[in-house]
């Protein structure tokens, strides 16, 4: 850990300004070589939360001018010494005081190298530090707000709550274990009965949430389907407010999926414009058509469109029938013309229905609102504590299975070590899941999924 490490912490593009960041015991005596403040005050001269403004050089060549910010430890996003160098955003010029640091004896950081250090040095819980991605990659307001929370320690309390009354547990059994001549009386053994059967709902709630966490953070998967020339290119073209889809009025223009991101109600809704359902000789649209029912088996969430000036075709049953049991929102298009098409039937058929008409705009608001209603994300707390990846998931998962079989071995009278090995276990998940009690192998998986320079 004593490696001095440095890197771009910036993007690699031309832009106003670009950050170099260096962090270990080395840190400030290596900027030292490299920066030269123009008061004649030396860095190391410095205190911790300074800047300075000065030259940066190579040997006797100047690079460019810029700011260095001083933080000394533990009081930085390390907790090692940390020089933060801005220098103006050219890639070469940017490039050129990476390279000045590192020949002055600092080495290359690896991906999430400084956050590792940051986890590694007590800075920051491991779901915290995984919070730090999810915050760099949120692109919706929903999923910034929960990175927010998870960074904040949201989910760090739950677990920590729920580890903590399940070591009071063990407490109880180790008392038990150790004086096995004293029975337990049965108060002792409901109150640890207790204690599991609260840890393990409190485990399942997080486990239930799990799945509607990942569409705020991830987006939901949409696709929108419908026979030829019903309106699904129009109403892609519409949500997502540019024209993508080829809208034409001849059968089967949309002949491969056709993808979008468009936000709404501050969640990423992933659009797919598929082919029209409808038998094809064509081989591409076959292809397409092929597709839209490989689609269909991943999708969150169905947007299933009708033609409302036509009747209800054999296609349309078609595909009423393939996405039976699917989370849909039955879309009635063009109510603009005249009605042909059998609502009652669709009302029957569907729980969620919308009447809209792409062309001239109407309905959106009320398919926005019936998308978040669906998919109940109006619901979630985002303030509360959720799961952010399947690490987390698998670690809540294991923990509650173990505290189940707690309570199946306290239901079926057996020795007080059976429980206590079930409730152990329990514990080891929620502190690999903190990253309290975790191999390396975890913590260098975690942190692969980072940025050089984060
Ligand atoms: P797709 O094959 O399902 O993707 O259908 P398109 O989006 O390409 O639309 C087929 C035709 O229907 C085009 O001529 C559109 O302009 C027209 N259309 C789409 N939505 C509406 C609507 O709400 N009202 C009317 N009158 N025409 C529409």
């Amino acid at each position: 850990m004593s490696k001095t490490i440095a890197a771009i912490s910036t993007p690699r593009a031309a832009g106003g300004i670009s950050v170099v960041r260096i962090s270990g015991d080395q840190a400030i005596a290596v900027a030292e070589r490299i920066f030269f403040p123009i008061s004649g005050k030396k860095l190391s001269q410095q205190v911790g939360y300074t800047a300075a403004f000065g030259d940066i050089c190579e040997g006797d060549e100047q690079i460019d001018q810029g700011v260095a910010l001083l933080f000394r430890a533990p009081k930085s996003y390390t907790g090692e010494d940390v020089v933060e160098i801005s220098c103006h955003g050219g890639l070469l010029v940017t490039e050129k005081v990476l390279r000045a640091i590192l020949r002055e004896g600092a080495s290359p950081a690896g991906p999430g190298e400084f956050t590792k250090r940051a986890f590694l040095n007590g800075k920051l819980t491991l779901t915290q530090a995984e919070a730090v991605v999810d915050l760099i990659n949120a692109e919706s307001d929903k999923g910034l707000r929960a990175a927010q929370c998870a960074l904040k320690g949201a989910l760090y309390q739950k677990i920590k709550k729920v580890l903590n009354d399940l070591l009071s547990v063990t407490g109880h059994i180790a008392a038990y274990i150790d004086y096995p001549d004293e029975d337990i009386d049965d108060i002792q053994m409901h109150e640890i009965k207790n204690v599991c059967k609260a840890c393990a709902s409190s485990l399942q709630e997080l486990l239930d949430s799990f799945d509607r966490g990942k569409i705020i953070r991830e987006g939901v998967e949409t696709v929108i389907v419908g026979r030829p020339n019903v309106g699904k290119s129009t109403l892609m073209n519409l949500l997502s407010g540019c024209q993508k889809s080829i809208v034409t009025d001849i059968p089967g223009t949309t002949r491969d999926v056709v993808e979008e991101s468009v936000n709404i109600g501050g969640v990423v809704l992933r659009l797919a414009d598929t082919a029209g359902v409808r038998e094809t000789q064509d081989i591409i649209e076959k292809v397409g058509v092929e597709r839209t029912f490989e689609r269909l088996q991943t999708a969150d969430l169905v947007l299933a469109v009708f033609d409302s000036s036509t009747p209800l075709s054999d296609l349309d049953y078609t595909l009423l029938d393939r996405i039976k049991g699917m989370p849909t929102i039955a879309v009635i298009n063009k109510t603009d013309l005249e009605k042909k098409i059998d609502k009652k039937y669709l009302y029957n058929n569907f729980k969620h229905i919308v009447e809209i008409s792409a062309i001239t705009e109407t309905g959106l608001e009320e398919l926005n609102q019936k998308i978040l209603e669906v998919l109940r994300l109006n619901e979630i707390s985002i303030s509360g504590a959720m799961l952010a990846n399947e690490r987390q998931y698998h670690c809540v998962l294991q923990a509650e299975k173990l505290l189940q079989e707690a309570l199946e071995s306290i239901r079926m009278g057996f020795t007080m070590d059976a429980v206590d090995i079930c409730v152990e276990g329990a514990i080891s998940n929620l502190l690999e899941l903190t990253g309290e009690k975790v191999t390396d192998a975890v913590v260098n998986e975690v942190f692969s999924h980072f940025c050089v320079g984060k």
